[in-house]
């Protein structure tokens, strides 16, 4: 027996837990929430890559959904390969928690899981995908972090794709923190470190110069308006022809949304949105996105990822005549590590931020880097863990 409209919300991150618990909270009673997703924890993303220079453990940053459930959320475990638009159907397979289910059915769905690294377009990355590791993914950071800290000369290059991809500034926050662990080894002097940018400049701009002055003091080189191309043993090629040795590879791989929202038609790369305010899909009223699958003109990051979800749970509120509105509008203040120049394992970063109520997007940055933005990157992260994960 159905309390309310069912509300399926496709993965359980920052814009699926925060949609869910905004409806919980603004309509419990009237809607039953069920967020399916496809593994039992979450892991945030943002200081991921302190792994690197140990300067974050992960237990830090996983949580279950046990409180969150205990709070009115239903949760089910699985993963999503087809939406049914014209049923209404969520289809997923595995569902440990209910055997022999795996359909959802829906009167409102939330298309929110995220973003695929998509290696597929780059010749030779089937065969070498495992020479490549980045901070991107639990796992890989460790396969990173171990060849960090035992290469002894070499050339370490990493490489960011065309926007937009997730967290626009991690590839310029990995090689500022491979040269501090490389710093930190005494072997800095024996390992090139190149920073290959498929932008013009390093992301996000309202940085750009920041992190290129950093890199001028680091002896970082930087290439940009490259896109990778192909990636041999021991080789990339780019698109103008230049090859480059490597010994470790930190290629991230073009971004996409999962690969069901295309195949129900709902866009093509990412989700095709009505606006950024109305996640609606244009063609379906009562399927929306939230978070970085949604084709929005905004970076993909976590604060903006919120800010859908409480846009997208407004128009659900306003669709059904229930509850307040959420206050909300699109702007972030975000903090870049950039490592420690000298060599020691004390992450230092710069805050930036970008308002997007003003026409054109008002930037604002601290230039300066330190310590202190690294602690306040850890409280924000474990604010909206708290805020999200009960705990
Ligand atoms: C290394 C790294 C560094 C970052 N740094 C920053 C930063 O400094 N500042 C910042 O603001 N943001 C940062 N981000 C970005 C931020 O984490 C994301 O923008 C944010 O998590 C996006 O929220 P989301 O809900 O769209 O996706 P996610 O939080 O990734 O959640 C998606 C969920 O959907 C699930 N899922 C995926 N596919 C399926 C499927 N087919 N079926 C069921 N479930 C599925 C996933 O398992 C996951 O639980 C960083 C991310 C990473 C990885």
């Amino acid at each position: 027996m159905v309390a309310g409209k069912r509300v399926v919300v496709i993965g359980g991150g920052i814009a699926g837990m925060g949609v869910a618990k905004a409806l919980v909270e603004k309509a419990g009673g009237q809607v039953e929430v069920t967020v399916v997703t496809k593994d039992p924890f979450y892991m945030a993303g943002p200081s991921r890559p302190l792994i690197l220079t140990g300067e974050q453990k992960y237990e830090r940053i996983i949580r279950g959904y046990e409180e969150a459930a205990a709070k009115g959320i239903r949760v089910v475990y699985g993963l999503v390969d087809r939406i049914d638009p014209a049923e209404r159907k969520v289809h997923y397979t595995e569902a440990p928690t209910k055997a022999g289910e795996s359909v959802l059915e829906y009167d409102y769905l939330v298309v929110a899981p995220g973003v695929v690294f998509d290696g597929s377009e780059i010749e030779g990355y089937d065969k070498y995908w495992y020479k490549n590791a980045t901070v991107y993914e639990p796992g890989r950071v460790d396969v990173l972090k171990k060849r960090l800290w035992s290469i002894t000369e070499g050339t370490v290059v990493v490489y960011a794709p065309p926007m937009p991809y997730r967290c626009a500034p991690a590839p310029s926050e990995t090689t500022l923190l491979a040269h501090t662990i490389l710093a930190h080894r005494g072997v800095r002097g024996k390992v090139r470190v190149i920073h290959v940018d498929a932008n013009d400049k390093p992301q996000p701009p309202v940085i750009a110069d920041v992190i290129k002055n950093l890199y001028e003091q680091a002896g970082i080189e930087l290439i940009t308006s490259r896109k990778l191309v192909e990636i041999g043993p021991d080789y990339i090629v780019l698109d103008d022809g230049e090859k480059i040795n490597y010994t470790i590879l930190a290629a991230l791989e073009p971004n996409r949304a999962p690969k069901f929202i295309a195949e129900a038609g709902l866009g093509d790369k990412w989700f095709e949105v009505r606006s950024p305010q109305d996640l609606r899909s244009p063609k379906y009223d009562d399927i929306l996105a939230a978070g970085d699958a949604a084709k929005l003109p905004f970076p993909k990051n976590q604060e903006i990822a919120y800010e859908s979800a409480l846009y997208a749970a407004n128009k659900i509120l306003e669709d059904l005549g229930v509850g307040e509105r959420i206050p909300v509008q699109y702007a972030f203040l975000g903090w870049a590590y950039v490592g420690n120049l000298a060599g020691k394992l004390e992450t230092e970063s710069v805050k930036f931020g970008l308002n997007f109520t003003t026409k054109p997007p008002k930037p604002s940055k601290d230039p300066e880097p330190k310590k202190d933005y690294t602690k306040a990157k850890d409280e924000w992260e474990q604010a909206y863990l708290r805020n999200l994960f009960g705990y």
